[in-house]
């Protein structure tokens, strides 16, 4: 029973890769890092040697071998080879008769998992490379414990022969698919998010195109009046100032949209915070117009500069102004108002609007994936803003009442030019 308990014991060890990825990823529009798998891999096999199965004392058996591959598959080379320095430490440390045929199963273990490494990561039956690699460490392991201590393998036969194959089988089944799935679901989700961009950015085309087309009207009507009466030169010019105002002004729309919905690049320069909000000011304007919301900025007269990726600082305040518009799509004189401020060292921005609100659990889940209250929104707008502003090193602060409305300030660590 005793034994049994440790093989139970040992396939928990198993999922801790699994458990804290939940934990630590939970929010991030991260995938993991190859430190999360070298002290995650440290941390199970601390675990699962210090507590091995053990028929005889001093012949310890366990799913390091496992562990050893999986720090390998996703962490690379250097991280399985501090994993493997660390179990071979802790081994030596432990001591006992098996100390050196542990040794040598861990060496063969780690050359054969180098062989399979690649043929697995082109593979795409991943399942039957993981089992096959399972059969492969369990017949070295006895295979080399059977040549230096054949009668203590013979005595306990049924215990070598089941016990550990299925605690490697089940172990290394357990350790890759489940971390495969949950990295294969997070890489799903980032994916997700971008797509979230390109559909903010088609709601917004489709209030641009809107908006494109009463200059054009306008334009048209002038050039009809010319043509109407060519001789009146002071009227002419007068249709033809305006007109080119009009086509200035949507040409500038046009090339401020293009500009935002082009992939993000990735650099962080020191940026004005304040062209930042004129500009996506401009391209949200048609969108805030076909909502009958009114847009006001009311800017700082200081020059307000932080450092951050402009693009990915435009598209973060495009999701919020998109859902303060949003949020008062049904209320009457809508209002939706960002102004900008410095507080200290910080660059304060707040969105505020008079729309539904919030109540307190809405509040509560405002920025974690896939939160939305929206028949058609995709909960990811949030998700994605936070992060940006997290790692620019600024916070979000929210204050909302339902029928009320709802006021986000965005604080930025602000940056001096030189
Ligand atoms: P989506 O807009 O696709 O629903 P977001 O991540 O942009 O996703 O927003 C998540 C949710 O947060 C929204 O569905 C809405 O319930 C709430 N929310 C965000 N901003 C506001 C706001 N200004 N007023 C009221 N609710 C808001
Ligand atoms: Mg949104």
């Amino acid at each position: 029973m005793s034994l049994l308990k440790e093989v139970i014991l040992q396939m928990f060890f198993a999922l801790i890769p699994f458990v804290l990825f939940h934990i630590y990823y939970l929010d991030r529009m991260r995938n993991y890092s190859r430190c999360f798998i070298l002290v995650t891999s440290s941390v199970c096999m601390l675990l699962t040697m210090t507590f091995a199965s053990s028929v005889v004392e001093g012949i310890l058996f366990d799913i390091r071998h496992v562990i050893v591959f999986f720090a390998l598959i996703y962490g690379g080379v250097p991280v399985a080879l501090t994993v493997l320095g660390e179990s071979a430490l802790y081994r030596y440390y432990l001591g006992g008769e098996g100390t050196w045929v542990a040794m040598l199963v861990l060496a063969a273990t780690f050359a054969v998992s180098l062989l399979i490494d690649r043929r697995y990561k082109a593979s795409y039956r991943k399942t039957l490379f993981t089992l096959l690699t399972g059969a492969l460490i369990s017949l070295i392991d006895l295979g080399l414990t059977y040549l230096i201590f054949p009668t203590y393998v013979s005595d306990h036969l049924a215990y070598h022969a089941f016990v550990i194959p299925v605690q490697n089988f089940v172990g290394i089944w357990l350790l890759m698919s489940l971390f495969s799935k949950c990295v294969s679901d997070k890489a799903l989700f980032i994916r997700h998010a971008q797509n979230e961009k390109i559909e903010t950015m088609s709601h917004v085309a489709a209030s641009l195109a809107h908006e494109v087309r009463n200059p054009l009207t306008a334009v048209k009507g002038f050039l009809r009046l010319i043509q109407e009466n060519p001789e009146n030169v002071a009227k002419t010019n007068q249709y033809i100032r305006i007109s080119m105002d009009e086509i200035q002004r949507t040409e500038a729309i046009l090339t401020e949209y293009l500009a935002l919905s082009k992939p993000l690049k990735e650099r962080n320069e020191l940026i004005d915070v304040c062209e930042q909000l004129h500009i996506v000011r401009e391209v949200m304007l048609p969108f805030a117009n076909m909502h009958n919301v009114e847009l006001e900025l009311q800017a700082s007269e200081k020059l307000v500069t932080i450092m951050a990726n402009p693009d990915e600082f435009k598209q973060v305040l495009v999701n919020f102004i998109k859902n303060a518009i949003e949020a008062c799509a049904d209320v009457s004189n809508a209002k939706v108002s960002l102004s900008l401020f410095m507080e200290k060292n910080n660059a304060l921005l707040v969105i505020k609007d008079n729309g539904i609100g919030m109540d307190e659990g809405q509040i509560k889940r405002l920025g974690t994936i896939y939160f939305s209250t929206k028949s058609s929104g995709t909960g990811l707008g949030l998700t994605y803003s936070y992060h940006v502003i997290h790692t620019f090193g600024g916070s979000v602060s929210v204050s909302s009442k339902p029928k009320v409305g709802t006021k986000f300030t965005i604080t930025f660590p602000s940056h001096q030019p030189q």
